[in-house]
């Protein structure tokens, strides 16, 4: 997972707080060249699947020109993007073309004014639109995540499910987690996995387990006769640490295993010290195969 910038045209409430945020200067974030020097040792160490995040990894300046360059770097076989979708409207087809396979899009409400609430200002129909261009550009499967967050949306998870009855689409409901600077929202009581199914349930039949047991976090289900399918990622509830390979590249140059530990190793500084692409590469290993548990 590739952190492409810490900036974002949305301020959700679970995430970045209203104001005052310390974003880093352009100068402290990776360059496309650097970035791409370091997807290319990664892979050559065997990543193959490889996540473009934020922040909002569509406000990275150049973004499709970027993701052009990434696709075409030898071993990376899954180039996949998690974003607000406010601009796949725009950037979809452009980024379909140039090699992105598909994208996640966080929706958390299909309620224009509980979207508004929930982002502090963005616009929902903007985000529908972006979804309908991204199918259209091939860019599939679509999966919509959407963290339940008590207070805000934990109504919203039955018009999310029932989006699958129609859609081949894979909607997700996430556990809010409590980070740092917005952990005021998970402290109005954590919206469990259990109880959105329990809601989903109610309202619209029982969920049918699938076994699509892999490297995947979600837990997932399919309402009777739906098209598409429901997922669930409890990393409150139920973590999923021991099934974790992910590695996390943060804007800045950092390696790091897992959001949720401090620990990490800087690759930046190495790089802009003039270090070679072997030295590199072993500074990247050995941060990479630190496993955070065991
Ligand atoms: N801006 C993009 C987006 O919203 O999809 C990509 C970055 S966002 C940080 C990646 C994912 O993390 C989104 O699905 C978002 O909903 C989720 N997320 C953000 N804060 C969270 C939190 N406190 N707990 C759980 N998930 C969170
Ligand atoms: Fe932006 Fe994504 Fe965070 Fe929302 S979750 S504020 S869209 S980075």
């Amino acid at each position: 997972r590739i952190s492409l910038t810490d900036r974002c045209n949305l301020r959700c409430v679970y995430c970045m707080p209203a104001e005052g945020i310390d974003f880093r200067p352009p100068e402290e974030l990776l360059r496309d060249d650097e970035l791409l020097l370091l997807v290319r040792i990664a892979a050559e160490c065997g990543v193959t699947k490889v996540r473009l995040t934020g922040g909002e990894p569509t406000v990275r300046p150049a973004i499709v020109d970027l993701v052009r360059e990434i696709s075409k770097i030898p071993g990376v076989r899954d180039l996949a993007m998690t974003t607000n979708g406010i601009l796949l409207e725009y950037l979809a087809e452009d980024l379909a073309r140039a090699g992105l396979r598909r994208v996640n899009v966080s929706v958390d409400t299909l309620d224009p004014e509980k979207f508004r609430r929930i982002t502090r200002g963005g616009r929902l129909e903007r985000v529908l639109a972006g979804i309908e261009r991204a199918e259209a550009a091939g860019l599939r499967p679509i999966k919509l995540n959407a963290v339940v967050v008590r207070g805000f949306n934990e109504e919203e998870v039955v018009a999310l499910a029932r989006l699958t009855l129609d859609r081949p689409w894979e909607v997700r409901f996430i556990e809010v987690m409590p980070f740092g600077t917005v952990a005021d929202v998970a402290d109005a009581g954590i919206v469990t996995s259990e109880e959105s199914m329990g809601r989903i349930e109610a309202a619209l039949g029982p969920l049918e387990p699938l076994d699509l047991s892999g490297e995947d976090p979600a837990r997932t289900y399919r309402l009777r006769d739906a098209a598409g399918t429901l997922g669930f990622i409890s990393p409150v509830s139920q973590p999923f640490c021991s099934k974790c390979g992910r590695l996390r590249l943060t804007a800045d140059g950092r390696l790091r295993l897992c959001l949720l530990r401090d620990d990490e190793v800087d690759l930046l500084t190495p790089i802009r010290a003039g270090a070679s692409y072997a030295e590199l590469k072993e500074i990247f290993a050995a941060g990479a195969y630190k496993r955070p548990f065991g």
